[in-house]
């Protein structure tokens, strides 16, 4: 017994215009398989490839691939060009996540590597990838973390230098903790070049390239998302992978990046929400007659994860009309990232002393939304940049 597994019209998503509406209501149907994947890929989580056909996992995969590029599929393109908004791409996650996170981010997709595709590269480029990506599934990375220096992202050490036969630049450095890393067929790389913020670039990398190896990390949740440590040994970057080269240096690197991560942002809250409202349901499911005092509980946590809903979605509708508000971004991923874990410790707590062995579903889930805390940030940095923003009384 898994859980039910059919999350229901998103309550609190007053926000939502019509194809955004028929979006959610594609998802509901979709998260029910993932059920089933679920605690396979908690085992192993390669076992994503016997689960490729799921619709869920298909819709994740080309919602982000611009339309030119998306072969006949079965979704109304209307809903697929839906899930391609901030907006929708936070129901999306929601509905997702409340199936399950780790096959929500094992599945194939564009992922961060194509957003930064998107942010920094002209059709020509990004149209090579994302083509690619179209015709055959393929993981995807983005390398920014590395060991000792991973909230000081700006401190990153790995380096690329100009190499000495002059064709191309030379990568060296190590980077952790990076999702399906080991298991990409391409991704992206933040290096430095020279000092300061704007002395980071990004540059594409096939994994097949000679001096780059991958390995898995051991995890204790959420493995679906398969972190990885890259190593790059003398590994050489054609000059075109160098993205944004174009740009100047202030709008490509980790200056043209950030905005990409603040996009990404309220997705992942809305992925920690969807967790935190499966555990909720599944609390209901399982105690039906459950003692006033605990269904207040239960209820209040429902509400608030109403309440950070409408939340994500404003920050989503604002980063949809084009205003980047990274506060608001990094508030809502906080504040998500805490129920999903206030949630799990609620539902251990009503089931009783043994629910974490006798619910071996909630167990894995009660592993899975600790993850939420370090991806995409922490709390405590995220906390710093608010506490700044308050006191130049400048939140939104
Ligand atoms: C599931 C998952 C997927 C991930 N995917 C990726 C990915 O695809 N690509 C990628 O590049 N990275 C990825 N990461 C890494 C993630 O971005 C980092 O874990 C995160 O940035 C924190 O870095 P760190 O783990 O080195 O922790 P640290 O920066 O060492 O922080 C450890 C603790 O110290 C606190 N801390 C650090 N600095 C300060 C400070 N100045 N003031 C107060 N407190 C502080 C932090 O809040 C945290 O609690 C992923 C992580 C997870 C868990």
């Amino acid at each position: 017994m898994t859980g039910s597994c059919r999350p229901g019209p998103l309550p609190g998503a007053g926000l939502l215009d019509d194809r955004t509406r028929e979006l959610d209501g594609c998802c509901r149907e979709l998260a029910a398989g993932f059920r089933d994947a679920a605690m396979a890929l908690d085992r192993d989580p390669d076992a994503i490839a016997g689960y490729l056909h799921l619709p869920g996992v298909r819709l994740n995969q080309f919602a982000h691939i611009p339309p030119e590029y998306r072969p006949e599929l079965d979704f109304p393109p209307r809903v697929l060009d839906a899930a391609a908004t901030s907006l929708g791409w936070a129901v999306l996650w929601e509905q997702l996540g409340y199936g399950d996170p780790g096959v929500t981010l094992a599945g194939p997709r564009p992922g961060l590597f194509g957003e930064v595709l998107s942010a920094l590269t002209g059709q020509r480029q990004s149209g090579h990838y994302f083509r690619r990506l179209a015709t055959a599934p393929s993981n995807t990375f983005f390398a920014l973390t590395e060991p000792g220096k991973g909230s000081a992202a700006a401190e990153l050490e790995t380096t690329l230098a100009p190499a000495t036969d002059g064709d191309g630049w030379i990568l060296n450095g190590e980077k952790c903790y990076v999702g399906n890393g080991a298991r990409a067929a391409v991704g992206v790389v933040m290096c430095r070049r020279g000092t300061g913020l704007f002395g980071i670039e990004a540059v594409a990398l096939e994994s097949g390239t000679p001096g780059f190896s991958a390995e898995l990390l051991p995890a204790m949740g959420l493995r679906g998302a398969r972190i990885s440590r890259l190593r790059f040994d003398n590994v050489r970057i054609p000059r075109e992978n160098v993205l944004g080269g174009q740009l100047a240096p202030t709008r490509r690197g980790l200056a043209g990046v950030l905005p990409v991560l603040n996009r990404s942002r309220p997705p992942v809250a809305a992925m920690a929400i969807g967790c935190a409202k499966a555990v909720c349901d599944y609390v209901a499911q399982q105690r039906p007659t459950l003692a006033k005092a605990g269904r207040l509980r239960l209820e209040d946590m429902l509400d608030r994860i109403d309440a950070t809903r409408r939340l994500i979605h404003r920050a989503c509708v604002a980063i949809d009309h084009g205003r980047m508000d990274s506060d608001r971004a990094a508030a809502v991923k906080v504040q998500a990232a805490h129920i999903a874990e206030e949630a799990t410790l609620l539902a251990a707590e009503l089931l009783g002393p043994a629910s974490l062995i006798e619910h071996p579903w909630m167990e894995k889930t009660y592993r899975d939304v600790r993850a939420f805390e370090f991806t995409e940030g922490t709390t405590n940095i995220h906390r710093l940049s608010l506490f700044r923003c308050l006191r130049k009384n400048a939140y939104p």
